[in-house]
């Protein structure tokens, strides 16, 4: 079984590979020990190796050859925040934000395919990247959703099981933004043709 900095380097070549990121974009983190291992500040996600990985303790220490990812604040206060959470991915989600900035959304009811992404998906205001505005708008989001659209952004899932978990809910969140975005779309032509 691959320990939780393979699996990181694992997960993020997914998301990239999905369009779910871009080369520098996103991070994941998943829990252990003392603390949790997050992805690395700045480099090519789609080639992360094992030791690149951040140990970041709960107390707010980190250590590694790299930087943590500017975002290691709102992770570190996931796990300080929100009990049994064992993972954390946030990815740029295109056709996600691309329906929620036309003031759309997703009613996750409709879709047997939002069972990963639960009953829920809340919205969180446009934050700078990093600051602890922004993480604690998360932390309020994930005590009631499992997944968070971040405005202007991208969207982040917490999991209580395995990181694939938080993947499989950011996939689905962005396959259903995209059917959602089809559907208006359609629905416009549709529209149009009867005007
Ligand atoms: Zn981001």
């Amino acid at each position: 079984m691959p320990g939780p900095r393979e699996l990181l380097a694992l997960v993020m070549r997914l998301a990239y590979n999905r369009g779910l990121i871009n080369i520098k974009g996103g991070n994941a983190s998943i829990r252990e020990g003392d603390g949790f291992w997050v992805t690395p500040s700045q480099l090519p996600k789609n080639m992360l190796k094992p030791d690149d990985m951040v140990y970041v303790r709960l107390n707010g220490e980190w250590e590694g050859r790299h930087n943590p990812s500017i975002e290691y604040i709102m992770h570190l206060m996931i796990y300080r925040e929100i009990k049994n959470i064992k993972g954390v991915l946030h990815t740029h989600n295109p056709h996600t934000l691309a329906l929620y900035e036309s003031g759309l959304s997703i009613n996750p009811a409709k879709y047997i395919e939002a069972y990963s992404i639960g009953g829920c998906i809340a919205v969180v205001p446009k934050l700078p990247a990093g600051s602890k505005e922004l993480a604690e708008k998360v932390i309020e989001a994930l005590r009631k959703c499992r997944v968070a659209v971040l405005l202007g952004h991208g969207a982040v899932a917490a999991t209580q099981k395995d990181i694939f978990t938080a993947l499989d809910a950011l996939e689905a969140l962005e396959d259903i933004s995209k059917v959602e975005l089809l559907k208006a779309i359609l629905n416009i032509k549709n529209y149009l043709k009867t005007t």
